[in-house]
Formats: C-alpha cells, structure tokens, sequence
C-alpha cells in the first residue's frame, strides 16, 4: 500500500485569493537564515529553514502539465497500490486554476482522495461537492472559520462564502471532514465559536481543531511578522484548554486545540496518565538539560522526574517547542546546564551556533538534537486513536531517555 502526496504548488495568502486578516504568512519579511537540522555542519541556512518554512514557492502554482508529469513518474517508481492520494500546497487547493481537471486525473487511479487543506475560498459553486464525492474524495481539512457568512467573508476575504459553507454542508454529509478555525479573541469565540460548533455538529463532521491565535514572537511567530493583528490579545494556554474542554463536552463532534490540548486522548503527553506504560520506558541513568518550549516543560518534567529524573527540563520563552530559535537560546542562563544539552529535534537553530550560545559561559557543552517529536498536538492526533498516540509518545520519549544514557555526563 503506498501513499501518493500530490503537491500543486502555490503560495499561502497570494494563491488562495489574498490573505486572511489572520494568516501568519502575511507579513513574513526576509529574516536571516534561522538554521535548523537539515544545515550542513559548517554553515547556517539551508533550503527548508531559508524557503520551505516560509512555504516559499516562487512561481505560485505548479501547472497541470507538470503535475501530472511529476505523478506519472512517481507511479512509475512504485511497486504496489496507491492506497490513498494527498493533494497538498502552499497555495489553497479550491483556488487551483485546473482543480476539476486535476481531480479528474487524479480519480481515473481509483483510490480515496484526500485534501490535505482547503480555506474553501476559491469554491464559487456549490455543486462541485458533489463534483469531489464522485471523484473519491474522502477526506478533507476544511478551515470553517466561522458558520457566519459575513465573518467568513471580512476576515478570510472569501468572495463567495455562502457558496464555500454550502460545499462544506454537502461534504460534511459524506465524507470525514475535519474543520478548523483559528480563533481570534473577540471576532470568532464566544457565542460565535458555539454557534460554528453548533452548526458542524449537525451536519454530521468529525471534528473542529481549534488553533489557538498567536500575536506575539514568544507565542510562535518566528518569520518577522509579529503583531499578526496589531492590538488583538490572544487567550492564554489555560483560557484556551478550558474553551476546547468546554466545548468538547457541549457538542458530539471531537472538538481538540492546538498547541494543547485534545480531550479524547489526552494528548499532549496522554503518557501521565498511563503509570503501567511509563514503568515499561528505559530509566534515565545519566544527567542532561532538556530544553524545550513553555507549553510542553511542565508535562515533559513530569515525565523526565517519573523517569529517574536526572535530566532536567530547561522552559525557553517561546511557547512552541519545535519553534525555538537561537534567540530563545540567548535568554537561557548557560550556568546552570549540565555537560550534555538536548534541544528540540525540530527546534530553528543551526547546531554549532547553538552549542556556542548555550557554552558562553566558558564551558564547553556537547548540544544534541532530541526525537522530531515526543508528543501528537491536536493537528496530529485528530485522526489517531489514544493507543496511536500512546503508542508514538513511548517511542519518542524512549529515544529521547536512550540519548541522554549514552551521551549524557
Ligand atoms: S487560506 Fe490559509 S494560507 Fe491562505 S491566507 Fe488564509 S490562512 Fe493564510
């Protein structure tokens, strides 16, 4: 079985009719390289921490003609079944220029369709629902924002927004749909979120993933683009978990959040609440610093002190752990680190600047990176069940114990 990922190309904001009042790539300026683990050992700046974070595509869209090149050499080097295809870009997919002829070539292969993230801006017509059900779409993440047309149309600048909910309407009659919405204080919580949720919940969708708004550089803006909305304060990391507990418990559809939490698999770190599978992880044996961001740190101690607790976790000011930057690095007091220091396997710093920052104060460290990830967010663990996430939290945690045991002091 093998999964065909099928990339058009696009950039976010310019190839999905404009930005969204709320888009966190409007705005993004030229900032220097931020380095990253995919850096060559001697200098800073690589394609993906230069273009790919940026989901910088040039030359917008990629034409059909290349596309369907690009999946017919792709099905060439393939020795099984496509068992499902992902149509994915930086650019939105309902503003595809080809999309009906694009989904016309990608159903003559007979497998269930997915796409990996739509605003629905660029769907003007209704009837193509039922267009996309016919072809084999099965799933979709759809950003609902709001239910409200007006909303949906002052702050996603969608054109044609009655006819975008009516495409969602008729989706989420037959096929899983995940919605999303970013929420913005005063402009989609309150009665307007429940409303939105109210409205999902009765025709028939699987989920809403919230994700919490972030304005502020320490909240996760690292592209030289904050204040997003300038005067607009987000909820805290609290507010934001009891809103999504809330409404999880109003409503039948899953409702989860993003950075934290989801309250059917308890993730992140679902882990604590599982003393039969924590006993079954490696011990820790030797000393490290675990650096990691605000959000995670109080779980991630929990987890390290249930471990042995000789490694110790060192909180930066940025709340998104794998969105760490050598500036948050420079914050941190080197003195109290141990000889062995583990950043965050995705963390946006290049190693030996890194491993400088965190020895400026005359000792030496040894800086590694730890598992790409310890933990499912609400982006990911939206699809799995509890066991799935336990299951990939044993594995990441596990590396994570089995690096500190044999490189730590
Ligand atoms: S649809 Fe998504 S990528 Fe495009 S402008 Fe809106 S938030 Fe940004």
């Amino acid at each position: 079985m093998s999964f065909l990922s099928v990339d058009i190309g696009g950039r976010p904001g310019l190839d999905c009719r404009g930005f969204c009042s709320y888009c966190y790539f409007r705005g993004v300026s030229e900032v220097a390289p931020l380095g990253c683990r995919h850096c060559p050992p001697f200098s800073s700046g690589c394609d993906y921490c230069t273009r790919s974070v940026r989901e910088f595509y040039g030359e917008g869209f990629i034409p059909l003609r290349d596309v369907a090149d690009t999946v017919l050499a792709r099905l060439q080097g393939l020795n099984d079944e496509v068992s499902r295809i992902t149509i994915s870009g930086g650019g939105d997919p309902s503003c595809y220029p080809d999309f009906r002829d694009l989904v016309d070539l990608l159903a003559s292969m007979e497998a269930p369709l997915h796409i990996g993230y739509t605003s629905g801006k660029g769907f003007d017509d209704p009837k193509i629902a039922d267009f996309l059900i016919d072809s084999g779409l099965s799933e979709v993440s759809f950003t609902v924002f709001a239910s409200d047309p007006g909303l949906r149309k002052r702050f996603m600048h969608d054109p044609t927004p009655d006819a975008s909910l009516k495409v969602l309407d008729r989706l989420c009659e037959a096929i899983d749909v995940y919605a999303a919405a970013v929420v913005v204080p005063g402009i989609n919580d309150g009665k307007v979120l429940e409303d939105t949720c109210a409205w999902l919940d009765n025709r028939g969708a699987q989920g809403l993933i919230l994700m919490r708004f972030a304005n502020q550089q320490n909240q996760g803006l690292i592209l030289g683009n904050a204040p997003v909305m300038p005067g607009v304060v987000p909820h805290t990391i609290d507010e934001f978990k009891t809103l999504v507990t809330s409404l999880n418990v109003q409503y039948d559809l899953k409702v989860s959040g993003t950075p934290l939490w989801d309250p059917t698999t308890r993730s992140p770190f679902a882990i604590l609440q599982e003393p039969d599978l924590l006993a079954k992880l490696p011990r820790l044996s030797r000393k490290a610093s675990v650096v990691t961001g605000s959000v995670a740190a109080p779980y991630l101690a929990a987890v390290l002190d249930a471990l042995g607790g000789t490694a110790t976790v060192v909180p930066v000011d940025k709340e998104i752990a794998c969105l760490i930057t050598l500036d948050d690095l420079s914050g941190t007091d080197p003195s109290g680190l141990e000889d062995l220091v583990v950043i965050p396997g995705r963390a946006f710093v290049h190693d030996t600047e890194a491993a400088r920052v965190l020895s400026r104060d005359g000792h030496p460290r040894t800086l590694m990176r730890g598992p790409d990830t310890l933990t499912a967010d609400a982006e990911t663990s939206m699809g799995m069940t509890r066991d799935a996430v336990l299951s990939m939290e044993m594995e990441g945690i596990s590396t994570l114990v089995q690096l500190i045991n044999r490189f730590g002091s």
